[in-house]
């Protein structure tokens, strides 16, 4: 792991970030820093801001005032050191590429664009197939897997990067329990490793369980903290309103 500017330096901070659509306010002032080594769900209500938080960050939605930071740097500095897992929904699976295709992308800074990739890379992006159990779909067309299957080389691709910050726009939604499990071991196990990951999360019975920290949204932010901290009954009434049916 690139150890630069590490030492102290959150993985991700949020400066009083303001971003609107059209005028219109989605996220106001947000601020906030994701500590290495952690386990971050976004969670909020639909519309919360949650996929612009992300996209906002990796400079894919540009912020009224404030900026984010990686590791104190801007989003360009960090080349290599973040890698982002979009809503499986926001792709093109009908896109002729093999699985082993997706994960060899995930390669291309390291092998350098339009060079060939060679064999000890497709042994890498095997290696990462088989992390997520999906080394025997190697040569299947993307189009024919099961949104959780697609979910997993997603994932796979992820990993080839050798990234130190993971943002994931859920990841489990519509997925299978088999790939659920996948996926949570497998950011455990980069946590394990001292990596970080902030997960967009919609499932609110699983949040505490999964993850550490817990960042509430409603276009600001509610909460936020260790996920014993945030998940109480006041929070979540501030954050979904009367959406919510809070059993205790
Ligand atoms: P979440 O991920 O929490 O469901 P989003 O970040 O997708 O929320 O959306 C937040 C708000 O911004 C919603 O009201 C949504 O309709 C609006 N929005 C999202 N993307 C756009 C866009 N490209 N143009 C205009 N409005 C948008």
């Amino acid at each position: 792991m690139n150890s630069k500017g590490s030492i102290g330096v959150p993985p991700l901070a949020a400066f009083q970030v303001t971003v609107a659509y059209r005028n219109t306010p989605v996220l106001t002032d947000l601020n906030f820093e994701v500590p290495a080594g952690t386990l971050t769900a976004i969670v909020g209500p639909n519309g919360a801001g949650k996929s612009t938080l992300i996209k906002t960050a990796l400079g894919l939605v540009q912020p009224l005032t404030g900026h984010f930071e990686f590791f104190g740097q801007s989003f360009r500095e960090v080349d290599g050191r973040v890698s982002y897992v979009p809503q499986r929904t926001s792709v093109d699976w009908d896109f002729p590429v093999t699985a082993l295709d997706v994960v060899c992308m995930g390669l291309y800074r390291k092998i350098g664009w339009f060079r060939p990739v060679r064999a000890r890379h497709r042994k890498r992006a095997m290696e990462a197939l088989a992390e997520v159990g999906m080394q025997d779909y190697a040569k299947r067309q993307i189009s024919q897997l099961s949104g959780g299957q697609q979910q997993r080389v997603f994932l796979a691709r992820a990993l080839v990067q050798d990234a130190e910050l993971f943002l994931m726009d859920e990841p489990l939604a519509g997925v299978d329990v088999a790939t659920e499990k996948t996926i949570i071991n497998t950011l455990h196990r980069l946590r394990d490793q001292g990596r970080t990951a902030m997960v967009v999360h919609h499932d609110l019975d699983t949040v505490s369980e999964y993850f550490d920290r817990v960042l509430l949204l409603n276009q600001h932010i509610i909460a936020e903290g260790s996920s014993e901290e945030v998940m109480t009954p006041e929070h979540l009434k501030q954050a979904y309103g009367g959406k919510l049916l809070i059993l205790t």
